[in-house]
């Protein structure tokens, strides 16, 4: 008997009240200029009231765990304008950087947070800093960009960002330095894990200097692997355009006989897009993800259940996370410039596979193996996702200008709430192999539950 992975259990019970408490730079007094445009139209019920909270928890079991009276049950900041502000509008100056891999939707959140700051706030000087965290730094030499309504108004037509991107530690000391020469009080990055936790040191080196800065994020992470937020911007987009992928090669495997179709997607630590793409059509016979060992070989093992469906439907496909089946392989200790492990590619490793056991079986079989990654990135956001950026953006601008930092937004239950830095990075959102994803992705395959289980 194989050992099963560990399940991956929601970790809510860990988290207390305090742990969900939003850092604010001091109290806020400044009426927030929105006041005359919200009062006007009668929708002052759109502040937030500053002691509201969105539970953490959402069950029963959930609650009656903790054994608390309910004020003492952990709950999160609604995002959402503030009838009382932090910084005064008309003297604030505000940065925005992106950092890491390219995702959809980087422009759209760029452009979202220059119109609210903007028009909302009033706020006369917004700023873009060039490729990442290097931006800041003087010795890469990169100009700042000046960034307004007009000059962002087309810029989500575009996949990418405007601003470059890059990976590799750069000096927080120096960052803040920038910050101050540049008298910024409101940076926004948006970034993955790695950015977060560059964030989190500009953070400290801010307040060891006493210094009144903001530091706002808006996670990206292509893989939808930030733990407690519904869904990452972008990812609907990335799945999406990552299901026409699986639908093209399984044209290809249907067209020849014997035809096996491989499409390997993004995921290096969560299967998220290889289970939601896979199950736009259902096409895939089989989906591997990082989350669940797999093995190649004996009756349970992959190899066999591809020959099976060969057998019967003529063709087979197979959809693998960029993650999955790295136990496969000798770790090699290599890493990218931000220190993440490089690892082993998966797809071209697997197509050899595929290919040797249908040569030994002596079955006639043709090969199509697509790696759509880049293609998928680059892409510009879908509706959904647009509008997710621009009310993500919105929401970043309103926790800024009302004084909390070291904190991102995202949306938990359908609700725009704020998440204190610290906890965005202290887990990985992964599929549960013991959850209902995972069983979706199980009935529409028709796979055993893991490859080379007994
Ligand atoms: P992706 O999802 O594409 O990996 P990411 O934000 O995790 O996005 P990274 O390349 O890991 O991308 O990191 C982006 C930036 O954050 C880099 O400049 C990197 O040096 C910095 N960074 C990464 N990890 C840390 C860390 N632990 N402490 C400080 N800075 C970090
Ligand atoms: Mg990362």
């Amino acid at each position: 008997m194989t050992e099963d992975p560990p399940p991956v259990a929601p970790q809510n019970g860990r988290v207390s009240a305090s742990d969900l408490e939003i850092a604010r730079l001091g109290p806020a007094r400044i009426v927030s200029p929105l006041a005359p445009l919200l009062d006007a139209r009668r929708t002052t019920e759109h502040y937030v009231d500053t002691d509201d909270r969105v539970l953490l928890d959402d069950t029963a079991a959930g609650l009656s765990s903790r054994g608390l009276p309910l004020d003492e049950l952990p709950g999160l900041e609604p995002c959402g304008p503030r009838r009382e502000i932090y910084f005064d509008p008309s003297k604030t100056r505000a940065g925005i950087v992106t950092c890491g891999g390219l995702c959809p939707g980087l422009n759209d959140v760029i452009s979202g947070l220059v119109r609210t700051l903007t028009y909302h706030y009033g706020v006369r000087r917004v700023v873009g800093f060039r490729n990442g965290y290097q931006g800041f730094v003087s010795s890469y030499g990169h100009d700042v960009v000046e960034l307004t309504p007009e000059s962002v108004r087309d810029i989500p037509v575009d996949g990418g960002t405007v601003l470059g991107t890059s990976r590799g530690p750069q000096d927080p000391e120096e960052i803040v330095d920038c910050l101050e020469q540049t008298h910024l009080n409101v940076l926004f990055v948006i970034g993955g894990d790695g950015t977060l936790r560059g964030a989190m040191e500009i953070v400290r080196v801010i307040a060891e200097r006493g210094l009144r800065i903001a530091v706002v994020g808006i996670p990206k992470t292509i893989d939808n692997d930030i733990p407690y937020i519904d869904q990452s911007f972008g990812f609907q987009t990335a799945f999406a355009r990552a299901s026409e992928s699986i639908r093209a090669v399984t044209v290809e495997a249907k067209s020849t006989a014997g035809g096996v179709g491989l499409v390997k997607l993004m995921g290096r630590h969560s299967g998220f897009i290889a289970c939601y793409a896979s199950l736009v059509r259902s096409d895939a016979d089989a989906v591997l993800i990082p989350e669940v060992p797999f093995s190649l070989d004996g009756e349970n093992g992959l190899l066999a259940h591809l020959h099976r469906r060969v057998d019967q439907r003529g063709h087979a496909v197979v959809v693998v996370a960029e993650g999955a089946g790295q136990e496969l392989f000798d770790d090699g200790g290599a890493t990218d410039a931000s220190g993440n492990a490089r690892l082993a590619d998966v797809g071209p490793w697997l197509r050899e596979r595929i290919a040797e056991s249908f040569a030994e079986s002596g079955r006639e079989t043709s090969l199509r193996y697509i790696d759509p990654s880049y293609a998928i990135r680059s892409v510009p956001a879908n509706p959904y996702d647009s509008v997710y950026t621009v009310r993500l953006s919105q929401a970043a601008v309103h926790a800024a200008m009302s004084g909390r930092t070291a904190m991102v937004v995202g949306r938990v239950r359908r609700r725009f709430v704020h998440i204190p830095m610290t906890l965005a990075v202290s887990r990985r959102n992964q599929v549960d192999p013991h959850g209902d994803l995972w069983m979706a992705v199980l009935e529409s395959t028709g796979q055993p539950w893991r490859f080379g289980a007994d």
